[in-house]
């Protein structure tokens, strides 16, 4: 089994779950086309979506809901007191075809911030909320609203705005998933490679 004095390095820093996490992610990006392997029309939603989280992130503004979702939470969504939704696996939002869209706009998993407090679900998720550029984030994560944000939203006079923006991100991504392009490589490829890095994956790693 080989691990690299990265990954050693991020075991250290981060804990291992975390590290696993930032391999597995690693290995996902690496098995997704560049921009200059994808057709216009790839590129161009790409960057449409980042635009579109963006300005969608700008748009929540300061929500309440968010803060103190958490609280009272089964670990790992109730480590901190808010952000509940991001108590969740790693890998559940940031799927293929979602890393396929952050890479053609311009993300690098190995540039992205992450934080080093304790392991709560995705591994950006820190006390504060999440360590990455909202352009830097799955579409899923901006465009996911539980009921008590809505709620919230609803009651004020910009929620029809950040509705609309949703609807705008969400069929910019359907879109995206449509438009032709290069077969993409499939997960079971990418944990493949994965597993020849020398990590384990699911509950037990
Ligand atoms: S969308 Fe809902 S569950 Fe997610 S962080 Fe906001 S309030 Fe919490
Ligand atoms: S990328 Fe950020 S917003 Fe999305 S699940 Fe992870 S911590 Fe939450």
């Amino acid at each position: 089994m080989f691990i690299s004095l990265r990954q050693l390095f991020e075991a250290r820093r981060y804990g291992v779950r975390r590290a696993v996490d930032l391999a597995q992610l690693r290995v996902r990006f690496a098995g997704q086309p560049d921009g200059g392997q994808a057709t216009l029309a790839e590129r161009d939603l790409a960057i449409r979506l980042r635009d579109l989280k963006t300005r969608l992130a700008a748009a929540f503004g300061d929500v309440t809901a968010c803060a103190a979702c958490a609280r009272n939470c089964p670990p790992p969504a109730g480590r901190w007191t808010g952000g509940r939704c991001c108590g969740t696996a790693t890998s559940a939002v940031f799927t293929t075809q979602e890393v396929r869209a952050l890479k053609l706009g311009g993300a690098r998993a190995g540039r992205l911030p992450v934080p080093s407090s304790a392991f709560a679900g995705c591994a950006f998720r820190g006390p504060t909320g999440c360590s990455l550029e909202p352009a830097d984030r799955p579409s899923a994560c901006l465009v996911f609203a539980c009921d008590d944000l809505r709620a919230e939203l609803d009651a004020t006079l910009e929620g029809s705005a950040v509705h609309q923006l949703r609807r705008d991100l969400s069929s910019a991504f359907d879109r995206f998933l449509c438009v032709p392009s290069e077969p993409p490589h499939h997960d079971l490829c990418c944990q493949a490679e994965a597993a020849s890095l020398g990590w384990r994956f699911g509950p037990g790693a």
